[in-house]
């Protein structure tokens, strides 16, 4: 270049390094990848996982402490599901949206912190 060797060796390293930003910042592999040789980009996709079905349809609600069967849950109940009333069908009790979900013969709870007391106990 210049024969004056610090002058062309900086000329050199600068090129260089110019070069490589450009090539960084336009993602110049990514562009000959979908230009010339067909690579399909991965799209990034939320997958829909259902959560576990944790209380079965048909199970049966009891009550924990006089053992009487309350209702009998109407559909698949799942992790994290809101139960609405309609998720069970009273069997010795009506079974109300917002009622206290206590035994009416003893006053016991049968749907407490989470759990629903069934004929094999607690679940989930
Ligand atoms: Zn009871």
């Amino acid at each position: 270049m210049t024969g004056n060797p610090y002058v062309d060796v900086t000329f050199w390293f600068l090129l260089v390094f110019i070069v490589a930003v450009l090539w960084q910042h336009f993602d110049v592999w990514n562009w000959i990848e979908r230009t010339f040789l067909g690579v399909e980009q991965e799209v990034p996709r939320i997958q829909a996982v259902d959560s576990p079905i944790v209380i079965k349809k048909g199970t049966i609600a009891t009550c924990p402490n006089c053992g009487v069967e309350i209702a009998e849950v109407l559909n698949d109940l799942r992790l994290f599901d809101l139960l609405k009333a309609s998720d069970f069908r009273g069997i010795s009790q009506e079974i109300k949206q917002f009622d206290a979900t206590q035994c009416k013969k003893c006053g016991a709870w049968y749907f407490h912190h989470g759990k629903l007391h069934t004929k094999d106990g607690w679940v989930p």
